[in-house]
């Protein structure tokens, strides 16, 4: 996969060298370049922001030079637009094996483990890390008008400096998930928020059996695996009850098993529709 990331603190990317990331570019799985988008500057100052039109406070990041930037990257020719802001181009259909333009954005939708999980099938990928107050509005337009696949995502509802972290979060959850980034596969088999009927994970222990006098579920000894499997998966239930009714509300409920729903219902929940619904009482 190759992967753009484009910021004026490019240097903050030099972290990504360390661990399972800093592996797979040397086996060469993924092809990282962090470029400085003051390099596509003309003026003496490099600057890259400007005051907001209409008046407020801060700065916005400035259209030429991000599309200067953006184009050597995308390969693309500048065009004139006829657009008075009025329309929003469709969104082009995702096609994977063309680049995805990737701009952070507390005011865009969530990014979650079903977005890592197309991602990570993508050849090229190029972000664009914001700063200030954010970037201006016309660029992922403009993009998306030219046919690019571009997407908007939050990584949370609170509000970053720049989207270095925001990048380096949604960087970790795609690659990881990318055919050979991990040592042992099996290991994003089962975990939270993966598969279509997603669920909290259950509890991890590891060994001594006891600690500090804490021990640790006895059926996770018993070495009954039909059992371990049935009480991870309870407890996955009741943990994201618990946490997170709303992943339970997107279960399919034709996907549950005759245990699963037993557990459900003990927790309160109808299993008779399309999706488990709290129980009123
Ligand atoms: N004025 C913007 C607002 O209120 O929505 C905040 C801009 S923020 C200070 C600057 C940049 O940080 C954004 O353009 C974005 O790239 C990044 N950023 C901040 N919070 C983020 C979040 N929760 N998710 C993704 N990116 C974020």
């Amino acid at each position: 996969m190759k992967i753009d990331i484009v910021s004026v603190f490019p240097e903050y990317f030099k972290a990504l060298d360390v661990g399972l990331f800093g592996k797979a570019i040397e086996r060469g799985l993924l092809d990282v370049s962090a470029h400085d988008l003051r390099d596509w500057t003309h003026d003496v100052h490099h600057s890259v922001d400007d005051t907001p039109v209409g008046g407020g406070a801060g700065m916005v990041m400035k259209p030429e030079v991000w599309a200067e930037c953006l184009d050597d990257l995308l390969g693309l020719e500048p065009v004139e637009m006829a657009d008075d802001g009025s329309e929003t181009p469709d969104p082009p259909e995702a096609d994977l094996s063309k680049p995805v333009l990737i701009f952070p954005n507390p005011s865009a939708p969530l990014f979650t483990q079903r977005d890592a999980t197309e991602l990570s099938r993508a050849g090229h990928l190029v972000f664009g890390c914001g700063r200030y107050e954010g970037y201006d509005a016309r660029i992922p337009r403009y993009y998306r008008a030219q046919g690019v696949d571009v997407r908007e995502y939050s990584i949370g509802d609170y509000v970053l400096n720049g989207g270095e972290v925001a990048v380096s979060v949604m960087l970790e959850a795609i690659t990881r998930l990318m055919p050979g980034f991990m040592g042992n596969p099996d290991s994003i088999v089962e975990e939270s928020y993966t598969g279509s009927n997603a669920l909290l994970e259950h509890y991890q222990y590891t060994k001594p059996a006891v600690w500090r006098g804490m021990g640790v579920p006895d059926v996770l000894t018993s070495g009954d695996h039909g059992k371990v499997d049935r009480f991870r998966r309870d407890e996955a239930i009741a943990h994201t009850d618990r946490l997170r009714p709303d992943l339970i509300e997107r279960l399919d409920c034709k996907a549950l098993n005759k245990a699963d729903r037993k557990t459900l219902m003990a927790l309160g929940w109808e299993v008779s529709g399309p999706h488990p619904r709290k129980r009123a009482d």
